[in-house]
């Protein structure tokens, strides 16, 4: 099934999106946790932490880069959270690999 994260990818349905390249996808999220609160997305549909294989590791390093020129980018590199939720009802609400960049300062 496709998850909400691809039809944000493809434009099905809206979304504030703050940064966008080949295989990335950032945007705001809707219920906003702090004052800053972004979700790093691959484009490629990975479930979870738990379904990463050999070959997504640059994916994944490339998703803390971006997550840490964006902290940059915003003036908050002195203070943000990055989280994945994985799994365990409720945690993880959309089954759709996503890197949480937060930060209230
Ligand atoms: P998680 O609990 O780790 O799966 O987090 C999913 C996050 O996606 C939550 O913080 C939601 O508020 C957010 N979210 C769900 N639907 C949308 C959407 N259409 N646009 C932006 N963020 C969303």
């Amino acid at each position: 099934m496709t998850s909400i994260f691809t039809k944000i990818i493809t434009r099905e349905i809206p979304s504030d999106i703050v940064y966008e390249d080949d295989e990335i996808i950032v945007i705001k999220d809707i219920m906003p946790k702090a004052k800053i609160h972004l979700l790093i997305i691959p484009k490629k549909e990975i479930k979870t932490i738990n379904n990463l294989i050999e070959s997504d590791k640059i994916l994944l390093a490339n998703m803390f880069f971006i997550a840490k020129k964006l902290a940059s980018n915003l003036g908050v590199s002195e203070g943000y959270q990055l989280h994945f939720n994985v799994w365990k009802k409720w945690w993880q609400e959309v089954m759709h690999l996503h890197l949480h960049l937060l930060s209230d300062i």
